[in-house]
């Protein structure tokens, strides 16, 4: 498989986005993606004020349904959850080994040293694959916190994302985390179906700083 057909951050109407899962789904046929992640976030996570069993069992249904109109990509019924600054993640219900896969994303506005000190403690035992965003949400940045979380996300197999809604202001921080042996993820964080797998400046990024792509089914496999 060729490794950057692929978005692996897409926001449905469960959610915030404002597209369904089956548009999604047929957007991204023809844009011949072969993975696709569906990642909704679910109350108490920030981004949705919906978030109990039924919504998300629903939200299920319309997946199966998607993947049996399109049998031949890979979609994957993810979410997208608050790391809190405890280093926990917001709770789902149901649990978060229901899904596929896992973005755990900062939501807060925090500065480098927060920042290094809650992702620490969530890699510690992480129950995420993907760090959405992550530069998102930062105020500050110290190369010497980058240095603490590039060895601990390095430790984990996590990927850390290319995200297409927040531009990474220190890039710095990517070449770091590259000389540690971090991987990285695409995701176009879209809400419309205009930006479903908009990813070319991130494809880009990655080219031009020689960053590994992470295979989806990769991260799939660090789900323990
Ligand atoms: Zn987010
Ligand atoms: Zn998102």
């Amino acid at each position: 498989m060729c490794a950057t057909r692929y978005d692996l951050h897409i926001h449905s109407s469960y959610s915030d986005g404002y597209a369904e899962i089956s548009e999604i789904a047929q957007r991204a046929n023809t844009l011949h993606l072969e993975v696709i992640g569906i990642a909704d976030h679910f109350w108490p996570s920030v981004g949705s004020q919906r978030g109990g069993k039924n919504i998300i069992e629903n939200r299920r249904t319309d997946i199966e349904t998607a993947r049996s109109d399109y049998p031949k990509i890979v979609i994957l019924d993810g979410a997208e959850v608050d790391i809190q600054s405890n280093g926990s993640l917001a709770p789902v219900a149901g649990g978060l080994d229901q899904f596929d896969i896992i973005i755990g994303s900062f939501h807060w506005v925090s500065d480098s040293t927060t920042w290094a000190s809650a992702l620490s403690k969530a890699l510690q035992k992480p129950k995420f694959q993907i760090l959405g965003h992550w530069d998102g949400y930062l105020s500050s940045y110290r190369e010497e916190d980058g240095r603490i979380v590039a060895q601990a996300i390095a430790d984990t197999g996590i990927a850390i994302e290319l995200n297409g809604r927040y531009m990474s202001e220190h890039t710095e921080f990517l070449e770091l985390a590259k000389d540690y042996g971090c991987v990285f993820s695409l995701g176009s964080d879209s809400h419309s179906l205009e930006t479903v797998g908009q990813l070319d400046y991130q494809k880009k990024l990655a080219s031009n700083l020689e960053l590994e792509l992470a295979e989806p089914s990769t991260l799939l496999s660090l789900k323990g």
